[in-house]
């Protein structure tokens, strides 16, 4: 279903055609750039799903008309808006809505596409009491924790007696919640793939295995790592608009390079912040991969490869390199392809340490990938789409390596935590 409007910038007087195409939230916001002015104009949606009906407001421009028929003419500028298909802004054609343009796209994926919508969107329904169970995980309620999630999670399933069950309720229910978004087939495999990784490793290095659990759990390290990552997850719910095109190109190959496609929402500010903190919740959980590759291959968890030129002295002084570095020191095949297909992003690199300049008009994204001084030049320019396609890979490995986390935990209740006093097993990281 659609709405067609017809409005006026207030800051040049122009007149923009929008047609509005209506997801399933009640509460929907569009924002873009007037072509003439660039003054930024936002159209909010309210739906009343029992009344069937809906109120459209403005921001930025003032309301000529709305529900016209899909008939515009094309002398005027052109928004064809959608929260769950990219968006076109470009010349105005009758019926070719953002939902045609995506099905003729998708094809056979459409259904699947669909129900990842969908499946993020109940996810959205209940973002309150997810972001509640996170909170009384992490305050240590236990009890309250247990109240909460047995609303979600088979009883019989889940017993929530033990800590051990406590924490494999949360990740089952972050499993559940965030199957849409986080695509459960590659996480399964990596998962698997982690597991046996860890048990061979536990039962090959159980000494030294454990000395590096200890040195996790006795810095907090572990702790503040995963308290940091949980709360990725609700401000990912409150951001979750953003993901919906991103997620659309996880199932169309050929046309991420349309730049007249565009993402309903061009408010660019505060995205980039969820990313700046995701890109550096992974580059601390790079740690644990260096420690696990470093046991792996030399038997200690602070012994680095000698043979890697400018190598870190231990794990301290491997958290204060570059995020863009990290994977150089971490050779073994497994974990060095995951770390170099993580780290080798140069935005990703960029966004934390460089200039990044947004056009909200064109919707590009320039930044500067290197330090040069007071003068920089070099530079290279994205699509706020691919951004949004950038920010959802990162959110699926922040994701993927939180199941790290999960597992040292599942070590650590099973085998390591009755020693915790043990004083020759304190150590620092
Ligand atoms: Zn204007």
């Amino acid at each position: 279903m659609n709405t067609n409007v017809i409005l006026k910038c207030q800051y040049c007087d122009d007149i923009i055609h929008a047609r509005v195409g209506f997801s399933n939230q009640e509460k929907q916001i569009f924002r873009f750039a007037c072509r003439k002015c660039t003054s930024p104009i936002i159209i909010q949606l309210d739906l009343d799903f029992k009344q069937i009906s809906f109120k459209v407001s403005i921001d930025g421009g003032n309301l000529l008309s709305e529900n016209g028929p899909d008939c515009f003419d094309q002398s005027n500028q052109f928004v064809d808006l959608h929260l769950d298909y990219p968006t076109y802004y470009g010349e105005y054609q009758m019926g070719l809505t953002p939902f045609i343009r995506a099905s003729q796209k998708l094809k056979e994926n459409l259904l699947l596409y669909e129900s990842c919508l969908g499946k993020l969107q109940l996810a959205v329904n209940e973002k309150e009491n997810i972001k509640a169970i996170i909170r009384f995980y992490l305050t240590g309620n236990h009890v309250l924790f247990k109240k909460n999630v047995r609303e979600y999670l088979d009883e019989k399933g889940f017993p929530c007696e033990k800590r051990i069950d406590i924490n494999r309720a949360l990740y089952q229910l972050l499993e559940i919640f965030f199957m849409g978004l986080t695509d459960p087939p590659s996480n399964a495999e990596f998962v698997v793939s982690v597991t046996k990784k860890l048990s061979d490793l536990h039962k090959g290095s159980e000494k030294e295995f454990g000395l590096f659990l200890h040195q996790m759990m006795d810095t907090d390290f572990l702790k503040n790592l995963q308290k940091d990552c949980l709360e990725i997850y609700g401000r990912v719910l409150d951001l979750n608009e953003i993901f919906r095109p991103a997620l659309y190109y996880s199932f169309v190959e050929d046309d991420n390079k349309e730049t007249s496609l565009r993402i309903a929402n061009s408010d660019f500010s505060k995205h980039k912040d969820l990313f700046n903190d995701i890109s550096e919740i992974i580059s601390r959980q790079m740690s644990l991969i260096a420690g696990i590759n470093n046991i792996d291959k030399r038997g200690k968890c602070n012994l680095f490869n000698s043979n890697t030129r400018n190598y870190p002295s231990n794990l301290d002084e491997f958290a204060n390199r570059s995020f863009g570095n990290k994977s150089n020191y971490i050779d073994d095949m497994f974990w060095g392809e995951i770390a170099t297909n993580v780290t080798k992003n140069r935005l990703r690199n960029a966004i934390a340490h460089y200039k990044i300049e947004y056009t909200e008009a064109s919707q590009e994204i320039e930044y500067y990938f290197k330090p040069e001084g007071l003068k920089q030049q070099e530079h290279e320019k994205i699509t706020f789409m691919d951004f949004t396609i950038i920010l959802l890979d990162s959110f699926r490995w922040l994701h993927k390596f939180n199941h790290i986390i999960k597992m040292f935990y599942v070590f650590w209740f099973l085998k390591y935590e009755q020693s915790r006093n043990s004083p020759s097993r304190r150590g620092k990281i």
